[in-house]
């Protein structure tokens, strides 16, 4: 067996979630979180929900001109605020979708 050299560590970083210190993994530069799984599955929730919001608003606005964008804008947050368990059920259908036609 090959002697493994130590490999660089990053510093340790106090995790986002319970605020604890711990030493990431050494691949693991950006890591902002701990090993906690608690605290793995609550970056899970958050990464997902950041990308979806991203990706929904992209991808139903691209095509839009800027004024009926700021319309759009308004009316789809009124209406989430009305709506929000329709407008969950509903961006799960669309991600399912986007999947879909990705892997496609
Ligand atoms: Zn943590």
């Amino acid at each position: 067996m090959r002697k493994r050299k130590n490999s660089f560590l990053p510093e340790k970083r106090t995790c986002k979630f319970c605020g604890n210190i711990f030493q990431p993994a050494s691949r693991a530069f950006r890591q902002t979180v701990c090993f906690k799984v608690s605290c793995q599955k609550a970056r899970k929730k958050a990464t997902f929900y950041n990308w979806k919001m991203k990706n929904i608003e992209y991808y139903k606005l691209k095509d839009l001109s800027n004024e009926s964008k700021k319309t759009e804008i308004k009316r789809v947050n009124e209406w989430k605020k009305k709506n929000k368990k329709e407008y969950n059920r509903y961006m799960k259908n669309l991600m399912r979708e986007k999947r879909n036609k990705n892997n496609a």
